[in-house]
C-alpha cells in the first residue's frame, strides 16, 4: 500500500536527523521543527515533513487520507531497545526478594533460583507459550512507543532449545506489528547439564547451530556473556572469530561486573559492547577510539542495585552511546526502555539530546538499522506520539509521560 497519510498538527517534531552517531550531544543541535508540523506518510515510510498548513494543502491535491489531532502533541521516532530477553519463560520475583534481603548469588543459585531457573522454565515452555509471552511484552513495548525490538535467546542453552526460542522470536515477528530483531545468545553460560567443557560447549554451538540458523534465517547476530563464571575473554575469542567468519555480527554481555568484555569486543570488531558497568577510564578510551557501539543498560543497574554504566564519560571521550532495557525476568524485570533512560540521563547528566538519540539514532545503529531511527525522508514511519507541548516534558517526567498515540510502519497501533 503506496497510500499518503498526513498527520498532524503537531507543536513539535524531532526528527533526530543530522546528528553526529558519536559523542557528547548539545540540546541545541536537536533542530527540531516547531509551531504546526505535519508529517506526510507515503505508506510505510515517511514522504516528509514540514509546514502543517501547507502539507495540508498538498494532501487534498494527491488525495491523502487526513488524521488531523485536536490538542497539544510531540512526535519522536518511535523507539528502539537494542537489548531485550523478553523470549523467556516464569517469574523470578523470589530471586529479587531474596536478593533485596541480602542472600549472595551463590545462596540463591543453591536455593534454586539464578539464571539456571529461566533456563528451566523456558526448557519446559513450548514454543506456542513463549511466542504467547514474547508477543504479550512486544504489545507492552510497543505501546510505550518501541518499534523495534533486539530479542536474545540464550535460556535454551542446547542446539534443540536455543532453536526452539529463535523458532518463537522468528514467529512472532511475522505476525506482530513490532520488529524483533533476534540474537543468539546460546553462550549465555556454561550449562551445568553439559558433559563437556566451555570450550566444547562452544564448539558445539558453532558447528551444529550457526548454519541451522543461517539455514532457516533465525539470526543475523551472535552475542555471548564474557564474564568470570560465564565465558573468558580467551574463551570467547574463537567462538565468535567463526562467527564474524560466517558472516554474522557480533555482539558482547560486556564488563558487567568485570573488565576483559570490551577490549575483546573492540577486537574482534564487535557492533556493540553491552552493560560496561565495570568499565573503567582505560575500557572507556578503548571503546571511544572504536567503531563499537557502547550500550548502556539501566534497567539492569536498578534491578541489581549496582553501578550505572559510565555514560558521561563514554560520551565526553567519544564513544556512540546507546541506552537499551536488558527486559529480563532476571535483573532487569521491569522493561520500561523510557523509564530507564530518563533516570540514567538524570544520574550520568545527559543531555535530552544524547538521552533521545540514545533510544532512537544511536540504538539503530547498535543494530546496524539504517532505516529508523530517525524520521528523516523514506525512513519508516514509526512514530511515537507524546501529549505535551515541548519534547523537553518527556524526559522531565521520567518515563511517567506515555505517547498518547504510535504509528507503526505507517499504521496506528
Ligand atoms: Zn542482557
Amino acid at each position: 500500500m503506496n497510500t499518503y497519510k498526513l498527520i498532524g498538527p503537531f507543536k513539535q517534531v524531532l526528527p533526530m536527523t543530522g546528528l553526529p552517531l558519536n559523542g557528547a550531544l548539545k540540546d541545541e543541535q536537536l533542530n527540531f521543527l516547531e509551531g504546526k508540523v505535519g508529517i506526510l506518510l507515503q505508506g510505510e515510510t515517511i514522504a516528509k515533513t514540514g509546514d502543517f498548513d501547507t502539507l495540508l494543502n498538498e494532501a487534498k491535491i494527491i488525495g491523502a487520507e487526513v488524521v488531523e489531532l485536536d490538542g497539544d502533541f510531540v512526535a519522536l521516532p518511535g523507539f528502539i531497545d537494542s537489548h531485550t530477553h523478553i523470549c523467556s519463560s516464569g517469574s523470578r520475583a523470589r530471586d529479587y526478594a531474596f536478593r533485596n534481603s541480602g542472600k549472595t548469588y551463590l545462596e540463591m543459585a543453591e536455593l534454586g533460583g539464578g539464571i539456571w531457573y529461566t533456563v528451566t522454565q523456558t526448557r519446559n515452555a513450548s514454543q506456542k507459550e513463549l511466542e504467547a509471552g514474547i508477543a504479550e511484552r512486544s504489545s507492552r513495548h510497543l505501546y510505550e512507543g518501541v518499534t523495534t525490538i533486539e530479542t536474545k535467546s540464550g535460556y535454551g542453552l542446547t542446539v534443540d532449545e536455543e532453536l526452539k526460542m529463535l523458532r518463537a522470536i522468528q514467529a512472532v515477528n511475522k505476525k506482530h506489528a513490532v520488529d524483533l530483531v533476534a540474537t543468539c545468545l546460546a553462550a549465555h553460560m556454561h550449562p551445568k547439564d553439559f558433559k563437556g567443557s566451555k570450550t566444547e560447549y562452544l564448539e558445539l554451538i558453532s558447528s551444529k547451530l550457526f548454519p541451522i540458523l543461517k539455514q532457516e534465517n533465525l539470526a543475523n547476530r551472535i552475542d555471548i556473556f564474557v564474564e568470570s563464571g560465564a565465558f573468558s575473554p580467551q574463551e570467547a575469542k574463537p567462538y565468535l572469530e567463526k562467527a564474524k567468519a560466517m558472516g554474522f555480527s557480533i555482539t558482547i554481555h560486556a564488563d558487567q561486573f568485570s573488565t576483559g568484555g570490551s577490549q575483546l569486543a573492540v577486537e574482534v570488531g564487535a557492533v556493540s559492547a553491552d552493560h560496561l558497568e565495570a568499565s573503567t577510564d582505560k575500557e572507556v578510551e578503548i571503546l571511544a577510539k572504536s567503531n563499537t557501539i557502547a550500550t548502556a543498560l539501566p534497567g539492569a543497574t536498578l534491578g541489581l542495585g549496582c553501578a550505572y554504566t559510565p555514560a558521561r564519560k563514554l560520551l565526553n571521550a567519544g564513544a556512540c552511546l546507546a541506552i537499551a532495557s536488558d527486559w529480563n525476568p532476571g535483573s532487569a524485570p521491569m522493561g520500561d526502555l523510557l523509564m530507564q533512560a530518563a533516570v540514567l540521563g538524570a544520574v550520568e547528566k545527559l543531555s535530552n539530546a544524547e538521552v533521545l538519540a540514545g533510544i532512537t539514532v544511536r540504538a539503530a545503529a547498535a543494530l546496524e538499522l539504517t532505516d529508523r531511527g530517525t524520521l528523516a525522508e523514506g525512513a519508516l514511519a514509526d512514530l511515537a506520539i507524546f501529549p505535551c507541548n515541548n519534547y523537553q516534558e518527556i524526559l522531565y517526567q521520567q518515563g511517567k509521560l506515555k505517547p498518547a498515540m504510535v504509528y507503526k510502519r505507517g499504521q496506528k497501533v
